[in-house]
């Protein structure tokens, strides 16, 4: 049972209290008014000052304080009922009593909770009625009016910042999942998702304003033999170390992703060719001399593909394959170096794609 359910009972307390102090001074309105007998206004005192503090004693010691809370909310709703008959049906009241009460269990979230009141509702209405008798006097005089104001604008107001916490907490978990949702769990870089947006992003201001970019894809040598000999746990170590170096490599205004397993993508902005071949190179050297920790005698090494952005990329598809094809060759020449990415060839008598 989650702690929120365990301590249902310690929230429900003071509003009790409240909620119960409040209403009785409405009732106690009416009963004036009416001039009713001893014997009702016990009932209403016993409502009011000892109802809450026997329900809270009841959750308190229980063994199931939730299941024994939700039994007290429902017999909230059946008191409430019951003072219907007893003040005479006067609208106002009633009507107002009746509708908070039914807020109250709405506002607990517990599903079909105020449909469960209705039933114990109707029977504690029915047999007030049979103990007071029958009696029909809708009309509300402005005393009465006066007390409830007091009830409807505290539980109006209560209900308010209730529902303003919970629209708080929920948009702060929803940024939490966002961020989430961006950051590579194991490695802590961009998530495919959110490096696609940012590598797009790029293309598109290269194509507006001709601002350079260039896109380093890099993938680890024989990863598979790292997994099979030291273990999965080993291959995350190496791909978390590789992050990190990739991550050093980098400004604030790149963005550096890990696009598939053992593969890294990072656009980086602002850069023509021959700068972004500096940069992997760096990238390569740093990767060949990386020791872990626990198994410095363990050595790997990377190949990158380097892309510059180019008016004939007509989508990051575009650019990324000729990054992809970059690191093919850098695989297929033998591994652990950098290959640019030679620029998309025309077909003779086509306009190349302008974005
Ligand atoms: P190549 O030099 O041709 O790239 O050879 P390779 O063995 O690295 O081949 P490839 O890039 O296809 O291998 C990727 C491997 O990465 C396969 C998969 O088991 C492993 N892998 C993918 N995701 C993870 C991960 O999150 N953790 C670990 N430890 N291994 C992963
Ligand atoms: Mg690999």
């Amino acid at each position: 049972m989650s702690d929120a359910k365990r301590q249902l009972h310690r929230r429900v307390y003071p509003l009790r209290v409240l909620g119960m102090g409040l209403g009785s001074v409405v009732v106690g309105v009416v009963l004036w008014e009416r001039q009713a007998s001893l014997p009702g206004w016990l009932y209403l005192a016993l409502i009011a000052l000892v109802w809450p503090h026997v329900a809270y004693q009841l959750s308190r010691r229980s063994a199931d304080p939730y299941r024994a809370e939700i039994r007290n909310l429902l017999a909230d709703s059946a008191l409430v009922a019951s003072l219907v008959p007893l003040m005479h049906f006067n609208l106002l009241p009633s009507v107002l009593l009746l509708t908070l009460t039914m807020v109250d269990k709405i506002t607990t979230g517990i599903r079909g909770l105020w449909a469960r009141s209705l039933p114990g509702m109707a029977g504690a209405a029915a047999a007030s009625a049979a103990l007071t008798g029958l009696h029909w006097a809708p009309e509300t005089s402005m005393p009465v009016i006066i007390a409830c104001l007091p009830v409807m604008a505290l539980h109006t107001l209560s209900v308010s910042v209730m529902s303003y916490r919970l629209i708080r907490k929920v948009s702060q978990q929803n940024q939490q999942l966002d961020a989430l949702g961006r950051i590579d769990a194991l490695t802590g870089l961009c998530g495919r998702g959110h490096w696609q947006e940012q590598a797009e992003a790029t293309l598109r201001r290269h194509h507006a304003t001709g601002e350079p970019a260039c896109l380093v894809m890099l993938d680890i040598d024989h990863f598979k033999q790292i997994n099979d000999q030291h273990g999965h746990t080993v291959g995350d170590e190496v791909l978390r170390a590789l992050a990190r170096i990739v991550l050093s490599n980098v400004r604030a205004t790149d963005c550096a992703g890990r696009y598939g397993g053992d593969e890294f993508a990072i656009v980086l902005r602002g850069m023509r060719l021959d700068d972004a071949m500096v940069v992997a190179q760096r990238i390569r050297e740093q990767v060949q001399a990386l020791q872990l920790h626990d198994l410095p005698t363990l050595r790997f090494s990377s190949s990158l593909g380097v892309a510059a952005a180019d008016h004939r990329h007509d989508g990051l598809r575009a650019w990324t394959n000729a990054a992809d094809a970059a690191l093919y060759q850098a695989k297929a020449a033998g591994r652990n170096r950098v290959s640019a990415g030679a620029m998309p060839t025309l077909v003779p008598g086509v306009q190349a794609p302008l974005m």
